[in-house]
């Protein structure tokens, strides 16, 4: 048993010194920062596939103790229904977001799926069940199918190609130099914040999960685009859990619910026509958007 013992202790040694040093490594750059904030509980369980009813339940977070970014947070999305959040810029939407997908875990509250604390699945389950549109896409260095199918690895060319033209990418791709095998990325072929926000809906669109998130998905878009997309981005979203965080109140007028967020608080909640009839921050930001002229960009 020694024998056995001393080679098992000795890769013990090795194994934590190489752990040790990739975590140093990671330091020095920062990378996968937000991987290492969270890890698995020792018995968590895999999310089961099918509907997800998710709700926050007064959550409370913090980037840095002494800031709070959200107080108090309550909402619930069930299955089939879509769930809209607005603010100021600031007001802590896309951090709904990340704690949903788990980037960092809430402070005070808890965030439930179908009744479990989030914090209890594996987070490969999670995110597995969740698509989500960020605000910021960022691109692997390879080609633009490979972008495209990471929403879903073992996706067909076809499906690849299906999801393209729902994200209205289909000819735009084919115009490229060498179509669906572009390089694209820092070293490769620099995409537009609408291109690449538009791969982001493609991928998530491929990969076809019970629960999807758009943090103003379509904000880097020209208003045309924007309404092309937007009808799929509607088909997407039905059936499904969904939360869409917007920018333009127009897109988000037909929601089951709309919640109203301001300094990391829920301000407001109704539907559209509930809201108008407040006359608060949603009708005042209604009415000023009525005034814009639709910006292109
Ligand atoms: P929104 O999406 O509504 O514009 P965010 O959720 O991105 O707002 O941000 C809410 C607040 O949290 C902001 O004040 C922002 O500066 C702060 N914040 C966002 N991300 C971080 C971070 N990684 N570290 C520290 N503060 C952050
Ligand atoms: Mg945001």
């Amino acid at each position: 048993l020694i024998q056995l013992y001393i080679p098992l202790n000795f890769l013990g040694v090795l194994y934590r010194e190489i752990r040790q040093a990739l975590t140093d490594i990671e330091r020095m750059f920062g990378l996968l920062r937000t991987q290492r904030e969270v890890e698995d509980a020792p018995d968590a369980l895999p999310l089961q596939p099918g509907p997800v009813t998710l709700r926050f339940e007064q959550v409370g977070f913090a980037y840095d103790a002494r800031r709070p970014v959200l107080e108090d947070v309550s909402l619930e999305v069930a299955p089939g229904t879509t769930v809209a959040v607005v603010g100021h810029s600031g007001a802590g939407k896309s951090t709904l977001s990340r704690l949903l997908f788990r980037f960092y875990d809430v402070s005070t509250g808890r965030i439930t799926l179908n009744g479990t604390d989030l914090r209890q699945f594996t987070q490969k389950s999670l995110r597995r069940a969740i698509g989500i549109v960020p605000q910021d896409t960022v691109l692997f260095n390879d080609s633009i199918h490979y972008n495209i199918q990471y929403g879903r690895p073992d996706a067909s060319a076809e499906e690849v190609l299906a999801a393209a033209r729902a994200a209205q990418l289909h000819e735009f791709i084919e115009r490229l130099p060498d179509g669906y095998e572009t390089r694209v990325g820092e070293r490769g072929l620099k995409l537009s914040g609408g291109e690449k926000q538009r791969v982001a809906i493609a991928r998530a669109l491929l990969k076809d999960p019970p629960i999807l998130i758009f943090d103003e998905a379509t904000s880097a878009l020209d208003s045309q685009t924007e309404k092309a997309i937007q009808s799929q981005l509607e088909a997407a979203a039905r059936g499904r859990t969904a939360l869409v965080i917007a920018h333009r109140l127009s897109t988000i007028m037909n929601a089951d619910m709309i919640i109203v967020m301001d300094q990391g608080r829920v301000a407001e909640r109704g539907t559209h026509s509930e809201l108008l009839t407040q006359c608060g921050i949603y009708a005042s930001m209604w009415a000023l958007q009525q005034q814009e002229p639709q910006q292109e960009n």
